[in-house]
């Protein structure tokens, strides 16, 4: 019979995902001889064998009874009676932590008669009943479906006849009477009795924790965070003996990071409330202390809790986020997981491990996700922005974001969807909010500390968050905000600086973030370690620059087409378009070569001494010209404007002695706007004639470069004119001419024999022409299959995946991404979404057979991608383990792409040990 449970002294503490993250912990901590309560895991195999059967899998029932007969003979507490009942806490934990996603349920095992024991062996009612009226809440919201409102409305009553603000002002007699009022909304709303049989408390309990892994909320934050079965499938159910933070002062419960999760500082950071439990803390109901306070309150207890928390960060060699309780002056841990962190917090305590050698340089690399750095590349508040905040909260997760104000998730995913920015406004978060979180591009709670919901979920997702900003008055019912004497409503801007707490009305102008000292150290190790290089998709001397600051390596694409469209050449490249004849276009070709030349003098001198990828032009020539229907529009107008001129000088011809007109009007001639008119004609002429039913798959790269061999002349000489011009200079380059859109090596050879022919003038003229290299974009299908032909010309191939995933998947790039390809991830048909993420396993069947055939005609051959997948840290795993040299990605993303070149070389060491 097939094992289904452990107890936390038998479990495998490294099989995360059998017994799910929390179960394995709970495991590994009692092991290695923390004071975890004692308890059992529940395998996530028995949740899947539930959802698939919708019953429990024959044999758990008497596991379950056999291991809760041996926590009540460890614990000398007895299951569902007196003198001294033993209570369980019922939670979920998958392999991956999903925090707040599923459920959990407290204090488990009360009923009428374990309650009085309760009574008698504490000498505690009030503690008793409100351990009991906890309990009917939670059980009655999870494992019966009740909403949570049914219970708050009763409870609000009696507080606000009690009069008092907190719930620890309420005395036994008013637990009491909530705890009858809330068996009475059982029985209203199932129509039953509370169940008094432990066991089938139990039972429900553990059932709904299994499915509430099929629960929305779960569902949903699986698929934003890219959970997949690969990386847990089934919640585990943990069941532990209960310990009590609220049975007096001498109780406390508390959560803590073994690092500060915002700055990465190594110090004790948490918070902790006395006489409390556990879930106050997490939603945020009652504003916590910091845990420094603790040292104060309790000096014996901190000083444990100091303990544990290095043996934590020792044992795991990984920040910890923990939860403890104290029960009658004893510790207990109860949970420990990998906190999570923000990007900042994770580079600087990467660092700080490595050099307090907790970890080495390879693990301070692979803990980081790449993608987490995207937070470092976040605006931040312009300090010169003289502005008052209106009021301030807690730091909860670093960043600055402004956006309207909304007070429901609901509305800020509406809003979000259609592309507004919103800030999400809650007296306090809930799991059930998340939706909301994604859409918003920052959060604000009136209550709760730094480790309630809101902050915890924020941190993780990378948004700002001002959490427990007291100062707010938040009415949900009037869709608004109350500030000292400033009224939010819904739909007002505000900006949140989740680093220092504080809330500004209005947007407030904000700054591009800098790069630590501690992120360039990081970057320096993953640089090292890499094998790949990351080069930037830059086109202009600015982009360049900035692309240097992020750590390029070179430019691996530059697209030419985007320097022809600034102002003050795009006249010339019409001219060159609307050319009659060779001699015409070459007259505008003319006028180009020094602008680009120019250009790229710049470029080469600002990447100095590292490589500069050229693409010769790729898009088709109607992209730079007007549409046909806007042309109409303008040839209609200037038709009026003709007739309008041509009237008013016959009306001024007719009127004797007319006094001078002013020199505006005389200016505009018929000739001058039958000019214009002659102009606009032909142009739509032409772009009639351009006209293609599927451009990019039309007249278009290396065809275009063919068809009109000119505009390739001129663009190799000047590249190689700028190259001469840079070496003349002293400054070193590494030019590179890459050829676009190609299909066969009879393209690659007439281009080739324009460039030999161009060297050949140049050096001639006994110019000193720098060595460059002749390269080819692989972005045709064709272009793989005859990868060995191609490379017998070349000296690199570059795959533009762009490209190359439209033509695999037979997708337009155009539209693709805004029709069908949401919903497409959405059912799970396609996982991501290509143009993001390499489809590895249909095109990257396709780069491997190109690298293998280039390298196989030429095994120098250099080889790289540099369409945007080629910032993406799957996809660069991807072109790690095919063998490719370069990735080029756009600036921002080039931390991203330089950390997980490091890190895919890592992960490939150790697949192969
Ligand atoms: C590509 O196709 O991947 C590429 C980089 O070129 P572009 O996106 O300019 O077509
Ligand atoms: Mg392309």
């Amino acid at each position: 019979m097939m094992k289904h449970i452990y107890s936390f002294s038998d479990g495998d503490g490294q099989d995360k995902k059998l017994l799910g993250g929390k179960g394995a912990n709970l495991c590994e901590m009692t092991q290695i001889g923390l004071n975890v309560p004692p308890g059992f895991v529940i395998t996530t195999e028995a949740c899947l064998d539930y959802l698939a059967g919708d019953r429990l899998p024959d044999g758990l029932w008497d596991e379950v009874k056999a291991e809760i007969g041996a926590l009540e003979s460890t614990t000398q507490k007895t299951f569902g009676a007196g003198p001294d009942p033993l209570l369980v806490s019922v939670r979920s934990g998958s392999a991956m932590s999903m925090p707040g996603m599923m459920d959990t349920i407290l204090n488990l095992g009360l009923n009428d008669t374990t309650l009085e024991s309760l009574i008698m062996q504490t000498g505690d009612e009030r503690f008793a009943y409100d351990a009991y009226r906890r309990f009917i809440q939670l059980f009655g919201k999870v494992a019966l479906g009740i909403g949570d409102e049914k219970f708050d409305v009763q409870f609000a009553k009696i507080k606000q006849r009690a009069g008092v603000k907190a719930d620890v002002h309420l005395d036994a007699a008013h637990l009491q009477e909530i705890s009858a009022k809330f068996l009475d909304v059982v029985r209203r709303e199932t129509g039953e009795d509370f169940p008094q049989d432990v066991y089938l408390q139990l039972q429900l309990a553990v059932e709904s924790v299994f499915r509430s892994w099929m629960g929305k909320r779960a569902v949903d934050y699986r698929r934003e965070f890219h959970i997949t079965p690969d990386m847990a499938n089934g919640t585990a159910v943990n069941v532990c003996t209960m310990v009590f933070g609220n049975k007096g002062d001498d109780c406390a419960t508390g959560v803590g990071f073994t690092r500060n999760p915002g700055t990465g500082d190594k110090e004790m950071f948490g918070e902790y409330l006395t006489n409390a439990q556990g879930e106050d803390v997490v939603a945020g109901i009652r504003t916590p202390k910091p845990l420094q306070e603790m040292q104060q309150e309790m000096p014996e207890l901190f000083r444990q809790l100091v303990e544990v928390r290095d043996r934590l960060e020792s044992h795991y060699q990984e920040v910890q986020d923990y939860e403890f309780t104290i029960e009658n002056g004893t510790l207990y841990c109860l949970q420990t997981r990998n906190g999570k962190m923000n990007a900042a917090a994770m580079v600087k305590s990467s660092v700080d491990m490595f050099q307090e050698q907790l970890i080495t340089r390879d693990q301070a690399l692979l803990r980081i996700d790449p993608e987490l750095l995207e937070q470092l590349l976040h605006p931040r508040l312009d300090p010169d922005a003289k502005v008052t905040p209106v009021v301030t909260g807690l730091p909860a997760s670093p960043g600055a974001a402004s956006g309207k104000c909304v007070f429901d998730a609901d509305l800020a995913e509406k809003l979000g969807a259609s592309g507004e920015k919103v800030i999400l406004v809650r007296e306090e978060t809930r799991p059930e909010d998340i939706h909301g979180f994604f859409a918003a591009e920052g959060i604000l709670t009136s209550r709760g500390g730094k480790t309630s919901h809101a902050a915890v979920v924020a941190r993780g997702m990378g948004k700002p968050c001002v959490a427990g900003a007291e100062g707010i008055g938040v009415d949900v019912v009037l869709r608004r905000a109350i500030v000292g004497e400033h009224i939010i409503h819904e739909g007002d801007i505000i900006t949140l600086d989740g680093g220092t707490g504080e809330v500004y009305l209005g947007a407030i102008p904000t700054l591009p973030p800098h790069f630590s000292d501690n992120l360039k150290q990081l970057l320096g190790w993953a640089d090292e370690t890499a094998d790949l290089r990351v080069m930037a998709n830059a086109d202009t001397p600015g982009a360049a620059s900035q692309a240097r600051e992020y750590g390029a390596m070179g430019i691996g694409l530059c697209r030419t087409e985007r320097m022809f469209n600034a102002s003050d050449r795009l006249p010339i490249v019409v001219d060159m378009i609307l050319a009659d004849s060779e001699e015409e276009r070459c007259a505008a070709l003319d006028l180009l070569l020094p602008i680009q030349r120019a250009d790229f003098i710049k470029l080469f001198t600002v990447m100095s001494p590292d490589p500069v990828t050229v693409r010769l032009l790729d898009p088709p020539m109607h992209e730079f010209l007007p549409t046909a229907r806007d042309l109409v529009d303008e040839i209609n107008m200037l038709r009026i404007y003709r007739d309008v001129v041509r009237g008013r000088q016959i009306a001024l011809a007719s009127i004797s002695a007319a006094p001078p007109l002013p020199e505006a009007f005389t200016e505009l001639s018929e000739e001058h706007v039958v000019d214009a008119l002659i102009k606009k004609e032909r142009m739509l002429q032409k772009v009639r004639e351009l006209e293609e039913t599927n451009p990019m798959l039309g007249h278009r790269g290396v065809r275009l470069g063919i068809t009109y061999p000119e505009i390739y002349a001129m663009q190799i000489q000047a590249i190689l004119e700028a190259a001469i011009e840079c070496s003349k200079n002293g400054i070193e380059v590494q030019p590179e001419i890459m050829v676009p859109q190609v299909i066969t090596s009879q393209e690659l050879e007439h281009v080739k024999k324009t460039v030999d022919q161009l060297t050949k003038d140049l050096q001639q003229e006994s110019a000193e022409l720098p060595p460059f290299k002749f390269g080819t974009m692989i972005e045709t299908v064709r272009a793989c299959t005859r990868a060995a032909k191609l490379a017998a010309i070349v000296d690199f191939f570059s795959f533009g995946t762009n490209d190359l995933t439209q033509a695999v998947f037979s997708f337009s790039r155009e539209d693709a991404e805004n029709k069908f390809l949401p919903m497409y991830n959405d059912s799970g048909i396609l996982q991501d979404n290509p143009f993001e993420v390499l489809d590895i396993k249909g095109l990257g069947q396709l780069i491997k057979m190109a690298v293998s055939l280039g390298k196989g005609q030429r095994q120098d051959l250099k080889i790289g991608i540099c369409g945007e997948q080629g910032g993406n840290p799957r996809s660069i795993q991807f072109c790690h383990d095919v063998g490719l040299n370069y990735v080029s990605c756009s600036g921002p993303r080039i931390p991203i792409a330089r950390l997980a070149a490091a890190n895919a070389k890592l992960r490939a060491q150790q697949a192969a040990r």
